[in-house]
């Protein structure tokens, strides 16, 4: 029987990382957020929790070694309590799980097999996934009985053609080991390209995308009738476009030359791509965006080549979906850089001019704060292609996929599932 709550209910959404947990609940038919809160440092000798309701900030210290559990509960005992009927009206949890593998291409409620399949994955995201499970058990003891759906980053993009997952390797690297391209940032990549269809007045499925989720991890994506084509990120959240510490593509040969040449071990490896490097690396100044184009404009030279860096790179990879796709309806910016750097907007699109890109200088500056819209030029004899800047609100989709997974409404593609086997 379908859980009546869900149709007044709110959805409380829940992202576990291995010593965090960002939560908030959500309004899955507005996307209204009536609490957010992050519990930091899980597990160390000083967690902490802290959270936004009715506009005004708190925090409160956990006891020490607190896990995922005891944030749940802080949140139930001590912050919902005394918020009236706050408490009874959620109708779901939804987790933001980053990986699902080839198992998941929509979210799905979770059960017995789900978290199975979950826990299959961990291979692949061993710092995530486990997290996820915490997340999971935390919430069933906080909440039993409570329905709970995971929604999975990956899933947008097994939509995927071969050629495009399939990497120049051994092919049994794929077939016994599930080495292949998977791509994140799935449910922002989904949530724009649905978003950029509606302001553009058409169908998902009737218009192509190329998406671009620039934050401190950055990936694009490449659309093709609401279903993901291609997607810059691979096996890992490593590849692809320059992010704030992470490289991004490089010359596989490297890894070879800094572990035989250079004496790298693999953990200096590791920490030397995905912490190091990336803007803060080029820079040897910051990983913040914001931080580096006002450096940049003071004449730091390690920041204006960071920039450069990060706008021709991604450049780059917006030509090449042109290639990808049989047609580009919009590009879009979403993203804490895409949607409030004109700076980069601007700098991206200057180098696209070839493909006919121009930005219109107000409507580029303008766009920040969550305000959305286009930022092409439409005049000149030749109009520019579009360009669209979006918020992103990850949050939302997750809410939206569980409420509509709980009430039973399989009427759209998210609220299909593929049982999780
Ligand atoms: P995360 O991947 O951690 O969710 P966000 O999407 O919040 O990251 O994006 C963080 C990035 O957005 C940082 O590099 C930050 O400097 C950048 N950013 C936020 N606001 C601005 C701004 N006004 N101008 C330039 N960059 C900005």
């Amino acid at each position: 029987m379908p859980d009546k709550r869900a149709n007044s209910g709110q959805v409380l959404v829940l992202n576990c990382g291995s010593s965090s947990l960002k939560f908030a609940l959500i309004d899955p038919r507005n996307g209204d957020a009536s609490l957010g809160g992050l519990g930091d440092a899980l597990g160390h000798s000083a967690p902490t929790v802290s959270w936004n309701i009715g506009g005004e900030k708190h925090s409160a210290p956990l006891k020490e070694g607190a896990k995922h559990t005891e944030v749940i509960e802080f949140v139930v005992n001590h912050i919902l309590s005394g918020q009236g009927t706050l408490l009874q009206a959620i109708s779901a949890i939804g987790h933001r799980v980053v990986h699902g593998g080839e198992k998941f291409s929509h979210s799905v409620r979770i059960n017995d097999q789900v978290i199975r399949a979950i826990q299959d994955c961990v291979a692949l995201a061993p710092l995530h996934n486990p997290a996820h499970l915490q997340g999971i058990e935390a919430a069933t003891k906080a909440f039993p009985g409570l329905p709970q759906v995971a929604v999975f980053d990956t899933a947008f993009h097994q939509t995927m053609p071969r050629q495009a997952y399939i990497y120049a390797l051994p092919y049994e690297l794929y077939t016994e080991h599930g080495i292949r391209r998977y791509g994140m940032h799935g449910t922002s990549h989904r949530f724009v390209s649905e978003r950029a269809a509606a302001i553009l007045g058409k169908a998902s499925t009737d218009v192509n995308i190329i998406s671009a989720h620039l934050g401190n991890g950055a990936s694009i994506a490449a659309i093709q009738a609401g279903k993901s084509v291609d997607t810059s990120m691979g096996l890992t959240p490593l590849e692809g476009l320059v992010m704030g510490t992470r490289c991004g593509d490089i010359d596989p040969g490297l890894l070879l030359h800094l572990g035989v040449r250079l004496d790298y071990c693999l953990k200096e490896i590791n920490d030397l791509l995905n912490k190091k490097s990336g803007l803060l690396g080029i820079s040897q100044l910051s990983n913040d965006c914001r931080a580096l184009e006002q450096a940049a404009s003071e004449g730091h030279q390690g920041a204006q080549l960071a920039l450069e860096i990060f706008c021709y790179r991604l450049a780059k990879y917006i030509a090449s979906y042109h290639g990808v796709l049989s047609k580009v309806d919009a590009l879009v910016f979403t993203g804490g850089i895409g949607e409030n750097s004109a700076f980069i907007r601007e700098n991206v699109v200057s180098r696209l001019g070839g493909l006919g890109y121009q930005t219109n200088q107000a409507r580029n500056l303008e766009k920040r704060f969550g305000a959305e819209g286009h930022i092409e030029s439409a005049t000149n004899g030749a109009p520019s292609p579009t360009i669209l800047v979006i918020p992103t609100n990850e949050e939302w989709v997750i809410a939206r996929d569980a409420a509509q997974i709980i009430e039973g409404d399989n009427s759209t593609p998210s609220a299909q599932s593929t049982g999780g086997g």
